[in-house]
């Protein structure tokens, strides 16, 4: 039998009648010649309520724990979507990681898969089960204990699942019917695309488009997995929501195919480090070790303070997420402490968000940037911080514009209209 993945998002198994919604979607596959591996999310806002009660009783938590936790959502879900399918005569069976298993490392909150066996499951499926469900976002380390995949990670569970069944597609069912040139929550102009290539999802999902998980995309994109987007509340059929495929299988030319953005960011400067050799793995060394993920790095040009001091000057700006600031402040102190390096002072702006048009066309057109700055000067948006690579331009601008910007960007890269 061929094999079909499918994924439900947290909405999507919101309560037993969007249980019910996902089984009868389960049983169309069935009934068209699927052996279905379905991969479920908790329900939504659960993840968020463990994460909460885990951070409210212990603030440096133990990631083991944290994991034990938060992963039990999934649990819920599996087994309930699995005793539905039973009740509606279809032989299903839920698996949790460990029991699949679905191995990974043992890094904590953010684990990689390592490996995915099939003989449980295709012993299962030789016997007439027809479907097997899986709790999404979790697996078991080496030393046994349970892992999560860092959130958003139930994408990358079903793209995985359906690498390792090689199955015929996997189908990422949501709250929204594709994906669309931005976020349809922020402009109501957004268009759902058809396709997209694995290269501008990888980037639009990195950039902060939480529609897929980008570690999900990233897998697709090497085992070539024909991944789709669609909505579990309509009435879909195979063309329907967005397939992610190759850049080749898609007509559509635009120089830039969406505006993605990410909402909290902060911006840090340390003022008048040294201009030295080393001074950049100084600073960055101690961040990476106290695990921020830092992402723009902007050093200003040098300066000499004044000609009896013959040390030359210069300021370092990175950006990061909001939640790592403190993070990153008690790093950059205790390096500072440590002689590492010296600074005048640390600078922190914890109101920045950062927007990003991306596309492939960006490859072969110039221009780009200069019409997106262009089109933020037009609304008085202040850029604070730019990074450029081949295929997205990204900026960093005051929260408050975030909006504003991205519907700016939108109408100047005429992404409401189609290809003519
Ligand atoms: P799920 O719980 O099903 O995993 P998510 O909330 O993780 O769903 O992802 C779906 C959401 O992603 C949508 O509701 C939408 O607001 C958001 N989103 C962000 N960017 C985009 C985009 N470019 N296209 C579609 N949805 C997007
Ligand atoms: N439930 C997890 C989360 O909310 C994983 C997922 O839904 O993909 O992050
Ligand atoms: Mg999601």
């Amino acid at each position: 039998m061929p094999v079909l993945v499918m994924k439900f998002g947290g909405t999507s198994v919101a309560d037993l009648s969007r249980i019910e919604n996902a089984a009868k979607k389960v049983q169309a596959e069935i009934a068209r010649g699927y052996d279905v591996i379905v991969i479920v999310s908790a329900m939504s806002g659960k993840t968020n309520e463990l994460v909460g009660w885990v951070e409210g009783t212990s603030k440096l938590y133990d990631a083991r724990e944290y994991d034990a936790i938060v992963s039990s959502g999934e649990n819920v879900t599996a087994g309930l979507l699995a005793l539905r399918l039973q009740e509606n005569g279809v032989p299903a069976r839920s698996w949790q990681g460990w029991q699949v298993p679905i191995n990974t490392t043992s890094a904590h909150s953010s684990a990689r898969f390592v490996s995915i066996p099939r003989g449980n499951i295709d012993a299962k499926f030789a016997e007439g089960f027809k479907v097997a469900v899986v709790a999404g976002f979790q697996g078991v380390s080496a030393e046994g204990r349970i892992t999560t995949l860092g959130r958003g990670g139930s994408d990358t569970t079903a793209v995985a699942f359906a690498a390792a069944f090689a199955a015929e597609r996997c189908d990422i069912y949501t709250d929204v019917d594709g994906v669309y040139t931005t976020d349809p929550r922020v402009s109501e102009k957004a268009r759902k695309l058809d396709k997209i290539a694995y290269e501008e999802m990888l980037e639009l999902a990195s950039l902060g488009a939480k529609v897929l998980q980008t570690r999900s995309v990233e897998l697709a994109m090497r085992y070539k997995v024909r991944l789709r987007v669609l909505s579990s509340f309509e009435d879909t059929d195979e063309t329907s929501g967005t397939l992610v495929c190759d850049e080749d299988e898609i007509m559509e030319s635009k120089v830039v195919s969406g505006v993605a953005f990410s909402r909290d960011e902060a911006k840090m400067t340390l003022v008048r480090v040294e201009d030295r050799p080393g001074i950049a793995a100084a600073i960055f060394g101690p961040l990476a070790d106290a695990g921020v993920n830092v992402d723009m790095i902007v050093q200003n040009i040098s300066e000499q303070a004044d000609p009896s001091d013959k040390r030359a000057y210069t300021d370092m700006t990175f950006s990061c997420p909001t939640n790592q600031v403190l993070r990153a402040k008690k790093a950059i102190e205790e390096a500072q402490a440590a002689g590492k390096f010296a600074y005048a002072q640390l600078i922190t702006d914890s109101d920045v968000s950062k927007v990003s048009v991306v596309g492939i066309g960006m490859r072969s057109h110039a221009g780009v940037a200069a019409k997106m700055f262009a089109s933020l000067a037009a609304e008085n948006v202040n850029i604070k911080v730019i990074a450029t690579s081949e295929i997205k331009i990204s900026v960093l601008i005051d929260r408050k514009y975030m909006e504003l910007a991205v519907q700016a960007l939108h109408d100047a890269f005429d992404l409401d209209k189609a290809n003519t």
